[in-house]
């Protein structure tokens, strides 16, 4: 089997990574992920490049999760001429039904300004979600004499998973498993990430590879600490926000918050159609949800989503309603590293004044406006303005939904219980991330451990 890193290699976004595989003398041509790259100009600018194959020779397509950087570029792949499966588990689908629509738009918006054809029409987003088949998680699948594929729960956000190939090489069955993101389990949500015992290669995401995150007892702790803030200073709290999984957890935080009486009920604005569509599409799929969360779930005969003092603004009018009422308040939006969105019309209005808040439930990547306000710019551009940031600026790691180098470095010891893993690929990592997790599993797990460069192949 031969694999090849065209995206996702030296960088946290761009996932998309080719499998070609001799079965019953024919080539099988398998895609793990096609995501977009995201971040500053001139990354966005590699979406546009041509892929490194032929789309029209790919029979499969498997995602493992919902995120823009491992779908966003699916309708493109359509349109170069894919014509082939994409599998994913259940509520995925779903996800992305919402999330692909909405992210052209994006794209259509920035063509338009920038002066070019956009990177794919809607048509083609309609007509690759057409090519969608969903699985279960631990169904296999078979996809041609001796190859097989099979999901497990990754943990990360609803539907997302790791993914295993299991092929002949060699006279010798092996396993490649794709984790994906991995899960920063236990969440508030979902059940916890599977382990698996029996990898020949590990092809791992490691955007915390060097990181360790606060514990999540702290972590609620700091995100009542700000609520507090605000209450007493009459302020803001500002969140911007992933659409899929942050704004619900953020949400059944709240709601528990609330119920217990740790702070004072105030208004809540999710404000974004995009984490609303999202947000029903968690309420639809509650039996992926954990134990914990799907008993509120029964106990209170209601969505934990939802909660007196909520609302959702989806028209513009309502949107900008928001000024209007009395702080304190909660403002949720879009996007989740403020390089878009109608968090930006917020931030600008709110960093300025010490009794408001932001806090950064999520990961920021380099060039991101997130990114300098978390790192203590003191005024930063918006909408070509000059805003001074004086409002309190926290960001919450625990709330992150990576896995985070400890959790990594176990993920990857079970993967080594059978004793037969061989090499470890490090992807969807800044630079340094990849290569501390890489020193790590060659140091202590005595196991190659490879951060692959763009367009690298490897014989498997
Ligand atoms: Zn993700």
């Amino acid at each position: 089997m031969k694999l090849t890193f065209y995206g996702g290699a030296m960088s946290v976004t761009g996932a998309n990574y080719l499998l070609e595989f001799k079965a019953g003398g024919k080539d099988l041509r398998v895609l793990v992920d096609c995501g977009l790259f995201q971040g500053s100009k001139f990354v966005e600018g590699l979406n546009y490049a041509p892929f490194g194959y032929d789309a029209s020779t790919i029979d499969y397509l498997f995602i493992t999760h919902s995120h823009a950087d491992h779908v966003g570029r699916v309708p493109k792949l359509y349109k170069e001429g894919f014509r082939g499966k994409i599998y994913v588990v259940e509520p995925t689908r779903n996800l992305m039904l919402r999330a692909l629509p909405d992210s052209w738009n994006h794209i259509a918006e920035e063509a338009k300004s920038d002066g070019h054809p956009p990177l794919y029409e809607l048509g083609e987003v309609d007509a690759a979600l057409d090519l969608i088949e969903t699985v279960k998680y631990h169904q296999s699948l078979p996809l041609a004499p001796g190859v097989t594929a099979t999901y497990y729960n990754s943990g990360h956000v609803l539907g997302s998973g790791i993914i295993c190939f299991e092929y002949e090489e060699e006279g010798e069955r092996r396993k490649i498993y794709f984790t994906g993101d991995l899960g920063n389990s236990p969440s508030l949500l979902l059940p916890d990430k599977e382990f698996v015992e029996d990898a020949d290669y590990v092809v791992i995401d490691s955007a915390y590879g060097s990181r360790t995150h606060e514990d999540k007892d702290s972590r609620s702790q700091i995100f009542r600490q700000v609520l507090e803030h605000v209450v007493k200073s009459k302020g803001t709290m500002l969140v911007p926000s992933f659409a899929i999984e942050r704004t619900q957890e953020i949400l059944f935080e709240l709601h528990q918050l609330f119920q217990n009486e740790s702070v004072p009920m105030m208004p809540v604005f999710i404000d974004s159609p995009l984490a609303h569509k999202m947000t029903e599409v968690y309420n639809h799929y509650q039996h992926y949800l954990n134990e914990n969360a799907r008993s509120h779930f029964l106990s209170e005969g209601r969505s934990i989503f939802d909660f007196s003092c909520l609302r959702f603004t989806d028209a513009v009018e309502q949107s900008k309603s928001i000024n209007a009422v009395e702080p304190p308040k909660v403002i949720i939006a879009g996007s989740g590293m403020s390089v878009g969105g109608r968090i930006l019309h917020h931030e600008r209005r709110y960093l300025s004044d010490p009794r408001n808040a932001i806090v950064f439930v999520g990961y920021q990547v380099e060039g991101s406006l997130g990114r300098k306000i978390l790192e203590g710019a003191k005024e930063v551009s918006i909408f070509g303005e000059m805003v001074p940031v004086r409002c309190l600026v926290k960001g919450i790691g625990g709330y992150s939904a990576h896995a985070d180098q400890p959790a990594l470095v176990d993920w990857i010891t079970q993967a080594n219980k059978a004793g037969k893993l061989k090499k470890v690929f490090m992807v969807q990592g800044e630079e340094n991330s990849g290569k501390a997790l890489a020193d790590i599993v060659k140091n202590k797990l005595k196991v190659e451990a490879i951060v692959p460069i763009q367009d690298q192949q490897f014989d498997l």
